[in-house]
């Protein structure tokens, strides 16, 4: 695959690369900046009519056989060539995603028609699934980097520096685009106000006394179980993005109005959102905060169940920080801030005493939080890495895993008899990251309401696929695949090994999850990509192995 993107990169100018970038992507424009193609099936149904002269009814019977659209219009478009060009595709589709007021529909499925018109039947098959969400050319960002390197110098030397500067923006786009304008620009590539940075991720161990063996003397805060916030300000513009590098701007008013109050200057602040009952002063689930993600209702929810933003690092304060050791950032970010009710600075104390450390871990699991995230006083911002910079250490149950798991969902296994409208078990799959590939861990069958098993059937239904997808990794057949799209976290007694999962594999064995149930719903904070991983998977179970017999 990058073999073939990077003859494709070596032909595109510098006026179509960002172009061609996003279209790979399925999109337009880089995902935090919310601009979707997508367009009703009914609609694109209208356009291939228009454009092949067949009637909406013979379409429509096509489809039904078929079930692709792709097929029905290149089946039913004049034999002829192609004209389109790079930029006419993209402008068409761009119209398409941004058109609104009146008369929408219309103009989208004249400019699809337009393009279907112009181009060639095999041409057509792909354009039509674009509007679909249908393309799935299943090139990961970790391929479309490597390719951008082999185009540039032959090999993949390059991937480290062309990784950095996109995990500094978040835009496979600009960052082609920089490279083929000027290539040193890449290597001093700076972080934008306004382009969110890829979050640094945390590593866990399993004792107070291995985080001091690792980092020294550190500092240990609260771990707030909320909503990871990334805070962008500008003047009086403030942007606010997800950990899944999302606009979530207006998901929190308060935040956005507070943040104009209560930080100074420019600055690029992180953080952790939670909702809090105004009536108790508890602070409330992270299920509860995520309501925030519907359009309506936000008001209300400002009103009875506020949110407060605990800020624990900064990126950005007029100058790139990301390369100040945390000890610098911190005590940035702790004079940027003035505290109030809305944003406040995370609790933390400094420490190289493991018994103190327990001490704090314990208080805050009395009042009711996750547990503690340890801080290499001395380590840069990690963008887009799990690294030993930033610690968890996680309460745990005796006889259950240190930490929660989060898996993509890749299929179903139907429930059986009373149970049919329902999901009988989830096949969950960890992310490998050298492969970009889905890798099935467990079974899922329990911790989930029966009314969540209806639900989930209805919403796997909806994008449920023929075969096993491309990108993944299964021995379990289940009897409905899905596209990888939504995770969930469980929680498992421990791992074992297993000869029916492909996590880790070798020898036939695989890495599986014991009793595994589901404990939170689709997280819709985290994208397929942020799964937990096979390596941390292995680091787990070489952990728990440890944890026995020591
Ligand atoms: P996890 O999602 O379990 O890998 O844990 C890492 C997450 O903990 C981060 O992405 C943050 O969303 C969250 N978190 C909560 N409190 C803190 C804190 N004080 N410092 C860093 N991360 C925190």
């Amino acid at each position: 695959m990058t073999d073939i993107l990077a003859s494709l990169f070596k032909e595109c100018t510098v006026e179509d690369i960002d172009k061609v970038v996003y279209m790979l992507q399925g999109t337009v424009a880089p995902p935090f900046k919310g601009i979707e193609i997508g367009m009703g099936e009914k609609f694109v149904q209208q356009a291939v009519s228009n454009a092949s002269g067949v009637s909406k009814e013979e379409v429509v019977k096509e489809y039904k056989t078929s079930g692709d659209l792709g097929i029905v219009v290149s089946d039913l478009l004049p034999k002829k060539e192609g004209t389109l060009t790079v930029s006419q595709v993209y402008d068409a589709f761009m119209k398409i995603a941004t058109v609104s007021g009146k008369g929408t529909q219309e103009v989208k499925i004249k400019s699809l028609t337009e393009l279907l018109k112009n181009s060639s039947p095999k041409e057509a098959r792909y354009l039509v699934r674009i509007p679909l969400g249908k393309l799935r050319l299943g090139a990961g960002d970790a391929t479309i980097i490597d390719a951008l390197s082999v185009r540039t110098v032959g090999d993949k030397s390059m991937k480290a520096e062309i990784e950095r500067a996109y995990n500094l923006c978040c835009d496979m786009g600009l960052v082609a685009k920089t490279l083929y304008t000027d290539r040193k620009a890449i290597t001093n590539f700076g972080i934008k106000v306004g382009n969110p940075i890829k979050p640094a991720l945390a590593e866990r161990l399993s004792s107070v006394e291995e985080i001091i063996d690792k980092i020294g003397e550190c500092y240990v805060e609260a771990k707030y179980d909320g909503f990871r916030i990334q805070l962008h300000k500008e003047g009086d513009k403030v942007e606010l993005f997800s950990r899944r590098i999302e606009r979530m701007t207006h998901m929190f008013p308060e935040i956005v109005q507070a943040a104009r109050e209560q930080i100074k200057g420019d600055a690029i602040v992180e953080g952790e959102t939670i909702s809090y009952d105004e009536s108790t002063g508890e602070f409330l689930p992270f299920q509860f905060t995520i309501r925030r993600k519907r359009k309506h209702g936000v008001e209300e929810m400002v009103e009875q169940y506020p949110v407060v933003y605990f800020t624990f690092d900064m990126l950005y304060n007029g100058q790139d920080l990301t390369k100040k050791p945390y000890i610098e950032r911190r005590s940035i970010l702790e004079q940027s801030i003035s505290e109030g009710e809305t944003i406040k600075v995370s609790e933390k104390i400094k420490t190289k005493d493991p018994e103190e450390l327990k001490l704090f871990f314990d208080e805050n699991i009395g009042r009711g939080l996750e547990g503690i995230v340890a801080k290499d006083l001395n380590a840069p911002y990690t963008a887009g890495a799990r690294k030993f910079a930033w610690i968890k250490l996680k309460r745990s149950y005796k006889g259950e895993l240190a930490d929660t798991i989060d898996v993509t969902i890749v299929g179903y296994l139907a429930g059986r008899g009373a149970r049919a409208k329902m999901v009988g078990a989830l096949l969950g799959a960890v992310y490998d990251e050298e492969s970009e590939t889905f890798k099935t861990v467990a079974k899922v069958g329990s911790g989930m309401t029966e009314e969540q098993m209806k639900t989930l059937k209805q919403m796997l239904d909806e994008i449920r696929v023929e075969n096993k997808p491309k990108n993944v990794d299964a021995i379990i057949v289940p009897d409905v695949w899905t596209h990888p799209q939504y995770v969930i976290t469980v929680s498992a007694d421990e791992i074992t090994l297993s000869p029916s999962h492909t996590c880790g594999r070798v020898d036939e064995l695989g890495y599986a999850l014991r009793f595994p149930r589901m404990v939170s719903w689709i997280r819709e904070d985290k994208k397929p990509e942020d799964s937990t991983t096979v390596k941390e998977i292995i680091e787990m179970y070489d952990m728990q192995k440890h944890a026995k017999t020591s």
